[in-house]
């Protein structure tokens, strides 16, 4: 789809945008795979990808019991995805989600991406119910550490990052098969689609699990979905409006044409 097939939805949802008080972003992987972030949540790509590599069977190594057992093997498996990660640089798409924030517009970005891109891209209030990178815990005495230094140290010398207080594996703060999402971000993000006017999906194919479920219930509590995503979604059915395209081409489009609409009528 070219940029001009979508004019009509764009101009559409930033008129939906400009009218409604309360918009809220909800992202998923799509955003950042510009930025050269793989899936890795999901078979076939990224994280999987490297355990196939790996002859490992991957429905086991990206699971909270196997870096239980075997946390060392796990760092080794994720090493090529913490260097993409680490090598990544936030899109235009981060860059126009993050500028719409400051100009008032987005209250808040829910974000089911661990990469810590979104607040890179200088987004203040971002809700990371997959995880975040951002810190890791000791899996035998809860210590919480940032992670930035420990992966850097991991990446230098290839030893995983141990607790200083008791020696225990640092497992970063990313949600493995398994594990409950964070309980705290998932009560922010109930909070903050309460009071939602429009929920501006990007990025996601909405797939299902409980960070879904969260959409689902704003939907049913009146928000109006703008979704934007390269393939169809569970939701597009419901959606005010749907582009399928890219959110690096999308969202930036929306945010220019938000700016006309707010400069004067002639648009
Ligand atoms: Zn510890």
């Amino acid at each position: 789809m070219s940029q001009l097939d979508a004019s009509h939805e764009i101009l559409q949802a930033a008129s939906l945008m400009a009218k409604n008080k309360r918009v809220i972003a909800f992202t998923g992987a799509g955003m950042s795979t510009r930025s050269g972030v793989p899936d890795f949540r999901s078979p076939g790509t990224g994280l999987w990808v490297h355990l196939e590599a790996a002859g490992t069977d991957e429905t086991q190594s990206g699971t909270i019991q196997a870096f239980g057992r075997d946390p060392q093997t796990f760092y080794e498996h994720m090493k090529p995805l913490f260097q993409k990660i680490l090598s990544a640089e936030p899109n235009a798409a981060h860059y126009a989600l993050a500028e719409l924030e400051t100009r008032g517009i987005i209250h808040t970005v829910i974000t089911q991406n661990a990469d810590l891109l979104q607040q890179r891209a200088g987004s203040k209030n971002v809700i990371e119910v997959h995880g975040s990178l951002a810190e890791a815990t000791c899996i035998q005495c809860y210590k919480v550490k940032p992670f930035p230094p420990l992966l850097d140290q991991f990446l230098s010398d290839g030893i995983m990052p141990r607790c200083q207080e008791c020696g225990g594996a640092m497992k970063p703060n990313i949600i493995l098969t398994g594990e409950q999402l964070p309980v705290r971000a998932m009560l922010a993000a109930q909070q903050a689609l309460r009071r939602a006017d429009i929920l501006l999906i990007a990025g996601t194919s909405l797939a299902g699990g409980p960070a879904t479920a969260l959409v689902d219930r704003a939907y049913l509590q009146g928000s109006k979905l703008i979704i934007i995503n390269q393939t169809p979604t569970l939701l597009d059915h419901v959606a005010d409006v749907v582009v399928h395209d890219d959110v690096v081409k999308v969202l930036p489009a929306i945010k220019a044409t938000l700016q006309k609409l707010k400069e004067g009528p002639h648009v």
